[in-house]
C-alpha cells in the first residue's frame, strides 16, 4: 500500500528521477506503485521508470547525465550511476532572450530601510572602523592593536559597531606584476573603501612589501592620517601607541554617523550557498532567489556568484543578461575560470565535496541547477569578475570562487552590506565586515542546529509553507539585519572567517 504522506517529490514533469523527503527503505512502496530495490536517504534520488545504459536522468527538467548502466525503476541514483554530460559552449551564448520585466517580478513589502548613508555607492549596514593590512607580515600587530581599540577607545564611541582587522594572505611573495594579480589588488582597494567603514581609511603595512600603497590608494588618500608602515616606527610602543592615534581619529569621525530611513536602491546584498545538498534547489535556494526578486523589482542590488556552480547553466544565465556586454564578459569570465581549472588539471567537477554527495548531489550539473535558483528570474544587469564594484543597480553576476570562505570575502570587496547564505549539510561562517543570514534547506538541519541557523527553508519540500512565504520571511529579515534591528546568529556569537581574498597569480 503506498504511504498516505507524500516520501518524494518530483520537480520537473520531464523528470524521470524524485527526491526522497525522508529516509525510504529498499521494499517501501512509493508514489506511482514504485517498489523500491535500494535504500534511498533523505534527499538522495529514486528512479522512477526501467532505463537502459546511455539513458539521459533528468532532474529540474534538465539532464544531469547518462546512466552507466541499465538500472530499474526503485533504484538509488547517485554519483557512481552517472557520467557527466559535456559542459555548455561559449561559443554561441544568447543574451536578452528571457528577460522578465520588474512588473513580473514579485513586489516588496517594504521598501525602505534603515542604513549609514555613504557620500557614493552602497549605504553601509553597520558603521564600522576596518584597518586593513598591505601584507600579512603586519597582521599580529594589527590583530593586537584591534583587541586593544576595542578594549580602551571603543567605549567611548558608542555609535561605532566595532572595529575589524582586515587581514589577509596577499601583499609580498607574490608576482605582483602578474596580469591575474589585478584580482587581489583591486580586492583589497576595494575592501579599503567597503560601504560600512565610512570612507574613512586606515591602511597599515610593513615596509618593504611589494604591494605599496600607491597600488591601492589615490595619491591624495596617501597621508600620515590614512596610512602607516611598522618600519618606520621606533620600536613596539611607539608602534602601537601610532596605530592608537589613528583608531582614535577614525573614531571620532565614525562616531557622527547615524542611520537613516534609505530606499532600497543604496542597499547592495550577496547570496552564496555552502554545504549544499539536494533540497538546497528546491527549498532554500528558490527562496533567496524569490527574496532577491523582490529586492531587484524594489531597486535594490543583488549579487550571485560561484562560477563553478553555474557553469552548467551558463547558456540559461546568457538568456537573462540584458545586453551583449554582460553576455560577452560572463562568457570571458568563465572562460578564463575554464582555463584556471585547466591548468589545475581538473575540469568543474571537482566542485561537489564529499559533503554534497552524502547530502544526494550526484554531479555538478545537479549541483548547479540548484545553486542558479538563488539568482531568482530576474534579469542580469552586470557582470563582473572577483572583487570589482558593480556599476550598476539589479541582478549582479559577480564571477567569483565557489568556495565560502574565497566568496565571502570576494564579495565583500565588492561591496555587499549582508551575505544570504543557503546551506544544506549546515556551517558556522560568518563575515566580519558584512552579517550573514543562514538559510537552510531541510527542518531536520534547523532542528539540529537551532541555534545557529537563522531561518529553515525546510517546510516547502513539505509543502507547508510556499517559496514566497519563506522568501518573504527572508526579504524581512535581511532589511532588519541591514537595518540593525536583528542580528543573525553568526554575529551574536561572533563567528568570522578569515578574509581569504582570491589570488590566482604566482606566490614566488
Ligand atoms: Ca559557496
Amino acid at each position: 500500500m503506498a504511504a498516505a504522506k507524500p516520501c518524494t517529490l518530483r520537480i520537473n514533469d520531464r523528470d524521470n528521477v524524485a527526491i526522497a523527503l525522508r529516509d525510504l527503505r529498499q521494499g517501501e512502496e512509493i508514489e506511482g506503485g514504485i517498489v523500491l530495490r535500494d535504500d534511498i536517504p533523505q534527499a538522495h534520488k529514486v528512479l522512477l521508470g526501467d532505463a537502459r545504459q546511455g539513458d539521459p536522468v533528468y532532474r529540474y527538467g534538465v539532464e544531469l547525465g547518462t546512466l552507466l548502466r541499465d538500472t530499474q525503476a526503485g533504484s538509488l541514483i547517485n554519483e557512481h550511476s552517472l557520467a557527466l554530460p559535456p559542459r555548455p559552449g561559449l561559443s554561441d551564448l544568447e543574451f536578452a532572450r528571457d528577460l522578465v520585466s520588474m512588473g513580473d517580478l514579485p513586489q516588496p513589502p517594504r521598501t525602505s530601510w534603515m542604513g549609514y548613508r555613504n557620500s557614493s555607492g552602497p549605504a553601509g549596514t553597520r558603521n564600522l572602523l576596518g584597518i586593513v593590512t598591505t601584507v600579512q607580515c603586519a597582521a599580529g600587530v594589527i590583530r593586537r592593536a584591534v583587541e586593544r581599540i576595542r578594549s580602551e577607545l571603543l567605549p567611548r564611541f558608542p555609535h561605532v559597531d566595532g572595529v575589524v582587522a582586515v587581514t589577509h594572505p596577499y601583499g609580498c611573495g607574490v608576482a605582483i606584476n602578474a596580469p591575474d594579480a589585478v584580482i587581489p589588488i583591486r580586492s583589497i582597494r576595494n575592501l579599503i573603501r567597503h560601504p560600512n567603514f565610512g570612507g574613512e581609511i586606515m591602511v597599515v603595512g610593513l615596509g618593504c612589501e611589494k604591494l605599496t600603497f600607491d597600488r591601492i590608494l589615490e595619491p591624495h588618500e596617501i597621508t600620515p592620517e590614512n596610512t602607516l608602515l611598522l618600519q618606520s616606527c621606533h620600536g613596539h610602543d611607539e608602534m602601537m601607541g601610532a596605530i592608537m592615534a589613528m583608531a582614535e581619529l577614525k573614531l571620532g569621525r565614525l562616531e557622527r554617523r547615524r542611520r537613516e530611513e534609505l530606499p532600497l536602491s543604496d542597499l547592495l546584498i550577496g547570496m552564496q550557498c555552502g554545504g549544499s545538498d539536494a533540497f538546497s534547489g528546491i527549498t532554500a535556494n528558490p527562496s533567496a532567489g524569490y527574496a532577491s526578486d523582490m529586492l531587484v523589482s524594489g531597486g535594490a542590488t543583488v549579487m550571485f556568484s560561484e562560477v563553478t556552480e553555474f557553469r552548467d547553466g551558463v547558456h540559461l544565465l546568457s538568456r537573462r543578461c540584458v545586453d551583449r556586454e554582460s553576455c560577452e564578459r560572463l562568457a570571458r569570465e568563465v572562460a578564463w575560470y575554464d582555463r584556471y581549472l585547466e591548468q589545475g588539471g581538473v575540469d568543474r567537477d571537482a566542485n561537489p565535496s564529499p559533503g554534497n554527495k552524502a547530502g544526494g548531489l550526484s554531479n555538478i550539473v545537479e549541483k548547479a541547477m540548484g545553486s542558479i535558483a538563488k539568482s531568482g528570474r530576474a534579469p542580469i544587469s552586470e557582470v563582473i569578475g572577483p572583487g570589482e564594484r558593480p556599476t550598476r543597480r539589479g541582478l549582479i553576476c559577480a564571477c567569483t570562487p565557489a568556495s565560502d570562505i574565497v566568496c565571502g570575502p570576494s564579495q565583500v570587496a565588492s561591496g555587499i552590506g549582508l551575505q544570504l547564505f543557503m546551506t544544506g549539510r549546515g556551517t558556522p561562517y560568518g563575515l566580519e565586515i558584512a552579517p550573514v543570514i543562514k538559510i537552510c534547506s531541510r527542518n531536520e538541519m534547523r532542528e539540529r542546529w537551532f541555534d545557529m541557523i537563522d531561518i529553515s527553508a525546510g517546510d516547502v519540500a513539505l509543502g507547508k509553507r510556499s517559496i514566497a512565504e519563506v522568501g518573504t520571511e527572508i526579504f524581512n529579515m535581511a532589511l532588519d539585519v541591514a537595518s540593525g534591528i536583528r542580528q543573525p546568529f553568526s554575529d551574536q556569537y561572533g563567528f568570522h572567517n578569515d578574509m581569504c581574498i582570491f589570488n590566482p597569480a604566482p606566490i614566488t
